[in-house]
């Protein structure tokens, strides 16, 4: 039977590669495959790459409210296995749709993802799939001190912040991202409370 996976990791853990590489496996063999992204992560557009240069149009951009169990109902005749990019975009119902493909078409689906945003808060599509996926599967990687990185810090001009809109994508403007380990996030998070005190507290005595 086919089954549901989630791969997730935080930023810069190699997710796109691995993605890319588990398409070239069905590809070289001539099997075909479905490649859909969230249309929200404008990276890219309508191309997945990978920050090793490889690079796969994708089939099919999903649009937020799109009807996924319609759409792979429509055209997953013939696929061997179904892959999603950036999963965390993904709707709740998009994932439940995900599942009720596997189940009645019997073909897999991997998805791949982030965990959780800047704050450490989850996103809806990565929720769902921790949730409900039959298969969930950590990718590893480093942080700055070298204990494993869980949680996406943000940077806007190179400062870490802990303020904002949930999606702000990695490259645009001045949004950058660095994986980090929870005791490095913390340190972070203090200063940038520090910060923001010593602010406040700057303009109320300049105000006196
Ligand atoms: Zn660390």
């Amino acid at each position: 039977m086919a089954k549901l996976y989630f791969r997730y990791g935080a930023m810069n853990c190699g997710k796109t590669a691995s993605l890319l590489q588990a398409i070239h496996n069905y590809e070289d063999r001539e099997l075909e495959i479905l490649l859909l992204k969230p249309v929200i992560d404008s990276k890219g557009e309508d191309k997945v790459v990978s920050r090793t240069g490889l690079e796969r149009k994708v089939d099919h951009l999903l649009l937020p409210n799109e009807n996924l169990y319609r759409y792979l109902t429509l055209h997953d005749e013939g696929i061997s296995c179904i892959f999603v990019d950036e999963a965390q975009f993904l709707k709740r119902k998009q994932v439940n749709d995900l599942m009720r493909i596997v189940i009645k078409d019997d073909i897999p689906a991997i998805c791949y993802g982030l965990r959780t945003d800047f704050l450490g808060n989850g996103f809806a599509g990565s929720t769902r799939l921790l949730e409900i996926a039959h298969t969930i599967e950590e990718m590893k990687t480093i942080c700055r001190c070298g204990k494993k990185a869980t949680m996406n810090g943000r940077r806007v001009n190179g400062v870490f912040v802990f303020d904002g809109n949930q999606v702000a994508i990695d490259g645009e403007g001045k949004v950058t991202y660095d994986s980090l380990c929870p005791e490095c996030f913390e340190e972070e998070n203090r200063k940038y409370e520090k910060a923001k005190i010593y602010q406040k507290t700057r303009k109320s005595s300049n105000n006196r």
